[in-house]
Order: C-alpha cells, then sequence, then structure tokens
C-alpha cells in the first residue's frame, strides 16, 4: 500500500513527529485505494501545537513586516519551485484534475506573494485628542494565535490562505488539514521549514475535526479560529468558540444561484455556467448549484448546456484532457446521488441522467457524470441544499424579479452570478442580490484582493484582500498624552472623575 512514506505527520514547533493517534489510510480517489498512512494527531499534541504556537508568537511578532514579508517570498518561491509534486499531490489525495491543481498551486504560492505586499500597508490611525497635548493612535497589532481549520477541496491553496495572512500579521497559526487530504498541508510545511519560517510560528497537526478540529476550536488559548467547510461543522466550532469568547471567522457552504438574463452572450453564458457547475467535480463552495434562465430562451440555453456538458471528459485527474474527476470519496459520492434519487422520484426530469459511469476510466473510483434536472420546484432539496457534486437543476424564470427572489430565498448567501449585457440590469443585480459575493460576467475563482464572505448561513467574517487581513489583527488604542495635561474635564465623562 505504502508508495510514499510520511513517517512524520505533525509539524508542531518545528519538530516533526508521528502522531500518537489512529493510523488513517488516506485514499486515491481515481482508484478506491489506499497509498499511504498517517497518524491522527493526539488531543494532546494538538494542545502541544498551539503551546508552541504560543512560545514562537512574541518573538516572530516583534519582527518587521518587511522581514516577515522576505520569508514569505521565499515560501512562494519554493511553493512555485515545487509546483508539479504539490499538484501531484493534490491530484492524489483529492482527484482535481492535474490541469486545475496546477492553478490551484499557482493559488497557493500567490496567497503569500500577496500578502507579503502588505509589509509597508498595514495601517493604523491618528486622531485628534479632546486633551491639548495628546495624540490618540489605533495601532494594528496581531491577534497571537489562529487555529486554520480546512476542509478537502482545495488541500493546499487553502492552507497558503490561513497561514499568509497569518504570518504578515505576526501571528503565530496551527493549520489542521481535512484528515482525508493531509499530506498537501505536510508538503507545504517542509517548504515553510525550508523558507526559514522560525519554529513554532507555523505548526500542521492532523486528525479529524470532532477530536483535533474540536479541541483547538475549544483551547483558550487560540484568538481567531478561521476555519473553511460546512456550514454543520462551522456551527459547532462557533458553539466551542463561544465559551471562550474566541472570534470565529467562518467560510461556509454555498447554494450559488446563476442568473441567464434574456439579453445575456448565450454562448458565453453556457460555456461559463457549464464550467462553474462541474470545475472540481462540483466540489467548489462558489460553484454555480442553480441555474437560472430567462424564460424566452430557456430552451435554447437548455439545449445548448446539455450538449456542452455531454462533451466534458470524465477521466483519470493525472490526464491532461480530464475535465471531471473522481469525487473525493465513496460518502462524499453517496450524499450527491441522494438529493438527485430524490429530486427524481418527486417529479423531476433529468434532461442529462448522469451518476456513477457503465465503464469508470478505472475500477474502484468515485467516479460521477454529470446530471442536469429540469422541472424542479423551488421548494425541492436540490434548489435548497448544497450538492457538491456534478448535478445542476436549471429553472426557468419569468421576469428579473422573480430570478431575485427566488435567488435569494436560500439559507445560503455566499456567491451569485449574473450573466446579461444590460447594464441597469447588471446593477439591479447587484442593487437587489442578498449574497455576498457577486459576480456579473464572470465565474470564480475569486482574486486575492477581493473578500470572500457569505452571508446568512455561508458564513462570519471573509478571507482575502484587506478585509480578509483585518481578522488576523486587534485594534490597540494608545493615549499619548506627552504633554502630561491632567486628564478629566474635557473628557466626555471625565467631570466626576476629576472631581
Ligand atoms: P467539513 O465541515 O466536514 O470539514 C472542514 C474542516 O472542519 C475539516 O478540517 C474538519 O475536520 C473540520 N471539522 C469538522 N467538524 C469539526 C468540529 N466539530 N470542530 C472542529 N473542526 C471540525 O467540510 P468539508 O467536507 O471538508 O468541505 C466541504 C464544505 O466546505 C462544503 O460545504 C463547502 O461549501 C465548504 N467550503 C467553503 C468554502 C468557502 O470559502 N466558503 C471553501 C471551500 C469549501
Amino acid at each position: 500500500m505504502q508508495d510514499e512514506a510520511y513517517q512524520t505527520t505533525d509539524f508542531i514547533g518545528g519538530h516533526w513527529l508521528e502522531g500518537d493517534g489512529e493510523p488513517r489510510e488516506i485514499i486515491d480517489p481515481a482508484t478506491g485505494e489506499a497509498f499511504v498512512a498517517v497518524r491522527d494527531a493526539t488531543i494532546e499534541q494538538a494542545h502541544s501545537a498551539v503551546v508552541a504556537a504560543k512560545r514562537a508568537g512574541a518573538r516572530w511578532a516583534g519582527r518587521t513586516t518587511v522581514e516577515r514579508a522576505a520569508v514569505m517570498r521565499r515560501v512562494a518561491d519554493l511553493v512555485r519551485r515545487d509546483a508539479e509534486t504539490l499538484a501531484s499531490l493534490v491530484v492524489r489525495e483529492q482527484g482535481k484534475p492535474i490541469s486545475e491543481a496546477r492553478g490551484e498551486v499557482a493559488g497557493a504560492a500567490g496567497f503569500f506573494d500577496y500578502f507579503a505586499e502588505f509589509a509597508r500597508r498595514i495601517r493604523g490611525d491618528i486622531l485628534p485628542s479632546d486633551v491639548p497635548g495628546e495624540q490618540i493612535c489605533i495601532q494594528r497589532v496581531p491577534v497571537g494565535i489562529v487555529a486554520g481549520i480546512i476542509p478537502w477541496n482545495y488541500p493546499a491553496a487553502l492552507v497558503s490562505r490561513k497561514v499568509a495572512p497569518a504570518m504578515i500579521a505576526g501571528d503565530t497559526i496551527v493549520i489542521k488539514p481535512h484528515e482525508m487530504t493531509p499530506l498537501s498541508a505536510l508538503h507545504m510545511a517542509t517548504l515553510l521549514e525550508e523558507a526559514g519560517v522560525p519554529s513554532g510560528v507555523v505548526n500542521v497537526v492532523t486528525g479529524d475535526g470532532p477530536s483535533v478540529g474540536a479541541a483547538l476550536a475549544s483551547c483558550d488559548d487560540v484568538a481567531l479560529i478561521s476555519m473553511t467547510g460546512s456550514v454543520r461543522a462551522g456551527k459547532q466550532i462557533m458553539r466551542s468558540a463561544a465559551d471562550n469568547l474566541t472570534q470565529p471567522s467562518l467560510e461556509l457552504g454555498g447554494k450559488a444561484p446563476f442568473i441567464v438574463l434574456e439579453n445575456a452572450d448565450l454562448e458565453f453564458a453556457v460555456r461559463s455556467a457549464v464550467t462553474s457547475r462541474f470545475m472540481n467535480c462540483g466540489q467548489v463552495c462558489i460553484c454555480n448549484e442553480r441555474t437560472l434562465v430567462a424564460q424566452p430562451i430557456f430552451d435554447e440555453f437548455l439545449e445548448r448546456y446539455v450538449e456542452l456538458t455531454r462533451t466534458l471528459r470524465v477521466g483519470h485527474p493525472m490526464q491532461e484532457t480530464t475535465d471531471i474527476g473522481p469525487k473525493v470519496s465513496l460518502p462524499e459520492l453517496k450524499k450527491v446521488e441522494a438529493p438527485v434519487d430524490g429530486a427524481i422520484e418527486r417529479g423531476a426530469r433529468p434532461a442529462l441522467r448522469g451518476g456513477r459511469p457503465d465503464e469508470p476510466p478505472t475500477v474502484g473510483g468515485y467516479w460521477m457524470t454529470p446530471t442536469v434536472l429540469v422541472d424542479v420546484p423551488q421548494v425541492d432539496q436540490i434548489m435548497q441544499s448544497e450538492v457538491f457534486g456534478p448535478v445542476v437543476p436549471v429553472v426557468p424564470f419569468a421576469d428579473f424579479d422573480e430570478a431575485v427572489t427566488v435567488a435569494n430565498s436560500s439559507r445560503y448567501g455566499l456567491s451569485a452570478y449574473d450573466f446579461t449585457n444590460d447594464f441597469t440590469k447588471e446593477m439591479d443585480t447587484v442593487t437587489d442580490i442578498d449574497f455576498g459575493e457577486v459576480y456579473v460576467n464572470r465565474i470564480g475563482p475569486e482574486s486575492f484582493q477581493g473578500f470572500h464572505t457569505g452571508y446568512r448561513q455561508s458564513g462570519i467574517g471573509g478571507d482575502d484582500g484587506e478585509f480578509g487581513l483585518d481578522a488576523y489583527l486587534r485594534n490597540m488604542s494608545v493615549y499619548d498624552n506627552y504633554a502630561r495635561h491632567p486628564v478629566g474635564a474635557q473628557m466626555p465623562y471625565g467631570k466626576a472623575a476629576a472631581e
């Protein structure tokens, strides 16, 4: 089974350790076979990673941002040097096509470059005081220790998305990758070490959510829990965070509406809708999960949509020509089958019926070909719950108001798409749509300098850009009464105190 030897599965305080927890087989989704076994960390090891992060904190925060950025740029270069190795690792443990994995790894490097740019851009504020001879400075200081809990669908890029802002902010961090996909994070840790990131600044512990993840989320010393994952786990983490009043930043699921208005460029909209649904086998939080199409163009759109979807090649993810790799795991595949079967039982009609292929690219892989459904009522589960697979309902709407109403009627509020050539309608969408991220005539991925944020149950807080960096910093107000004037009567509620 073991064709790659990962003897060490945790990176704590600059030391590579074998977890003391249960052994866990890492499965190649393209074959269904284990190719390496790692040992989970224990709860004690998770705590020791937090202790290591705490020890490293003051010295790291004491370095100038320019010094921190220099190390980060070295990390970016090393990620690029190892791009092909990392991309293959992403494919092996997660199953996305190699062409997409390369894009993910470019993103993993890019986050370090981007956040290094903040070396001279973290700004506080200076305000005039009510007291003569005093300045009020709002300083931006590190939050302290961050727990970065990440999912399996982008196992390399999401490490960088948490680590890079933490590093430039002067925080230290403990990363917990998803239990199915720990290898990319462990490889990233070797690069962080090689780049000269001081011991304890970045730590990686492996293991599952209810044990290792929960241990980090409920740890009193953790100042920020930055988690990307499901709504279910996000709620559990928030409950744990509440006990210690730890700040949560939660990037959760989505049910993105993809609105195509009557005057849209049809060819462009069809291509975009297909890519946005089927990339990474539909396992992206911002994926097109509900395609909403103006009634007058519905039939033509559907025909072209199905036609193009049929051409997508489901194949081994290491093949350059593959469009759709396997689902990440058998349970995840079954999770997608259930709502499709249910919707069809309730009357939905498959315009294209996919599922497990009769002639799979390999025996044992978690293959799934695309399904396109029509005649799906808005109340159906498949219109309401995130599916996270190569399945999409396509629904007509009568007018713009109906499209927006249907789009907004969701407990998720992460991403929404609008394809139109009408500038007024573009602006109307931006005004009326109630989602954290709106893509007009464009699909994802999001940009480093944007703000990736979800409304309603899609999360709290957000990642990326200057606004994402905010979560990794705290404000400190410094009253500098350099003239040593007595302070009291001038203050809004100071008189009584002065008397
Ligand atoms: P998941 O919630 O099962 O796991 C995410 C992480 O949380 C894993 O590391 C897991 O071990 C950990 N975890 C689970 N329960 C926990 C607990 N009680 N305490 C602490 N940690 C816990 O999600 P997943 O299946 O890995 O990922 C798929 C989900 O992630 C989808 O819903 C997808 O939409 C979402 N996602 C969101 C974004 C975004 O940016 N909004 C990006 C990618 C994925």
